[in-house]
C-alpha cells in the first residue's frame, strides 16, 4: 500500500474536479471509495499502488502535480475493467486519459519521461501508417528515450537500453511476437483526420 498522502488544496480542489469531471463526462463526486474498481485494474501492481480510486482521490484533493503526473495516468490501459465493477458507474479510465490530455496542453511531464515518449511513438506512428508495426514503432520510441539521455550525457543509460531492449527485441521474435514487415492502413488519411481533429497537434 502506499503510504504517499496526497496534497489537499482547498482552492484548487472544486476547479479540478470540475474541469476533470466535464472533460472525462465521469460523475467524480459520486465516488464514496469503496475500492471495488482498485481490485480489478491489471496495471495497479505497476504503478506504485495508484489505484483507480486513489487517482480519483487525487483529483478531489486538488492534488493536481500528482494526478498529472501519476504512474497510472500514464500507463492505464483503457481497458474499462474499474468501470465495469463501479457500482456508480465510474469510467477511471476516461479520467486518468483525461488527466493525460491535461498534463500534454500543460507541457507537464509524467513521472517517468519514457511514458511520454511511449504515447508520442504510438501516435506519431498511427498517424503515419494508420496501424502499428512493432518494429517501427518501438525503433522509434527507443530513439526518444536515447536522445533523452543524450541531453543528459547519460552514456551507461543508452548502452543499458540497447542492451535490454535487444534482448527483448529478441525474444519477442523467437515468439513470434515481432514482425519484420511494414504495412500501412488503406483509410489512414482517415485517421490522422480524425486524430487531429479530436486531439490537435498537441498530442504529437
Ligand atoms: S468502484 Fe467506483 S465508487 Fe468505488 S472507489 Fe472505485 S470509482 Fe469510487
Ligand atoms: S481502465 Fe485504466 S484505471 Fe481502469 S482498470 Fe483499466 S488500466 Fe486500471
Amino acid at each position: 500500500m502506499s503510504t504517499q498522502p496526497y496534497k489537499f488544496d482547498s482552492q484548487a480542489a472544486d476547479i479540478f474536479t470540475r474541469e476533470v469531471a466535464a472533460r472525462s463526462g465521469q460523475n467524480i463526486n459520486s465516488c464514496y471509495q469503496c475500492k471495488r474498481c482498485a481490485a480489478g485494474c491489471p496495471v495497479a501492481e505497476d504503478t506504485g499502488m495508484v489505484t483507480p480510486n486513489r487517482l480519483i482521490r487525487m483529483v478531489v484533493l486538488g492534488d493536481i502535480e500528482s494526478a498529472l503526473t501519476n504512474k497510472l495516468t500514464w500507463k492505464c490501459l483503457f481497458c474499462h475493467t474499474c468501470g465495469t465493477r463501479c457500482p456508480n458507474n465510474i469510467k477511471t479510465g476516461r479520467i486518468a486519459d483525461t488527466l493525460k490530455k491535461m498534463a500534454l496542453d500543460a507541457g507537464i511531464d509524467p513521472q517517468q519521461p519514457e511514458y511520454k515518449n511511449f504515447h508520442r511513438a504510438f501516435f506519431h506512428y498511427s498517424l503515419r501508417h494508420g496501424r502499428i508495426n512493432e518494429i517501427g514503432m518501438m525503433g522509434e520510441f527507443q530513439l526518444r528515450n536515447m536522445w533523452d539521455h543524450l541531453k543528459k550525457g547519460n552514456y551507461v543509460a543508452i548502452v543499458s537500453e540497447i542492451m535490454s531492449k535487444s534482448t527483448l527485441a529478441w525474444k519477442m521474435f523467437k515468439q513470434k511476437r515481432l514482425h519484420l514487415s511494414f504495412h500501412s492502413s488503406k483509410g489512414r488519411d482517415e485517421i490522422s483526420r480524425l486524430y487531429k481533429k479530436s486531439a490537435g497537434r498537441k498530442w504529437i
